[in-house]
């Protein structure tokens, strides 16, 4: 299983200290290779992010044979989105990468955010 090969995770990485159960977190969704809690700061009615429990740097560090991994996270979201009752209307799913683009955790995240109506184009 290629997920067995978490690679070299940063030291203290957020959100795998989070996935790992060493800090707290509302969790909403836990499968075996999948996380998905409430953002502690959202912007929505509904903001959860849902990562990979291994480490993974951002969507710039997919590469061949994530398929699976990305497919897990996005009906993670759907199902997150649907079970929350806030996502009816429709929702975003947002991977920011890099700087420019506001990402603060290096630990890949997609968030899912919804609960009203969401401005187009981001500023
Ligand atoms: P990004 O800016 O795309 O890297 O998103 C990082 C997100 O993580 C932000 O929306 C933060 O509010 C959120 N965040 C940071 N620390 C925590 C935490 N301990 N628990 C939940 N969400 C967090
Ligand atoms: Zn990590």
């Amino acid at each position: 299983m290629p997920d067995a090969d978490a690679g070299a995770v940063p030291a203290g990485c957020l959100f795998c200290r989070i996935a790992a159960g060493d800090l707290p977190a509302r969790v909403v969704l836990r499968t075996p290779r999948v996380l998905a809690f409430e953002d502690v700061n959202p912007q929505a009615p509904l903001h959860v992010l849902v990562v990979p429990v291994r480490h993974v740097e951002s969507a710039a560090a997919i590469s061949e044979g994530d398929g699976e991994l990305l497919e897990e996270m996005l009906i993670a979201a759907r199902e997150v989105a649907e079970a929350s009752g806030k996502g009816g209307g429709g929702y975003r799913l947002v991977m920011n990468v890099g700087d420019d683009a506001g990402n603060t955790v290096p630990h890949l995240h997609l968030h899912v955010v919804g609960g009203r109506r969401l401005g187009w184009p981001p500023g």
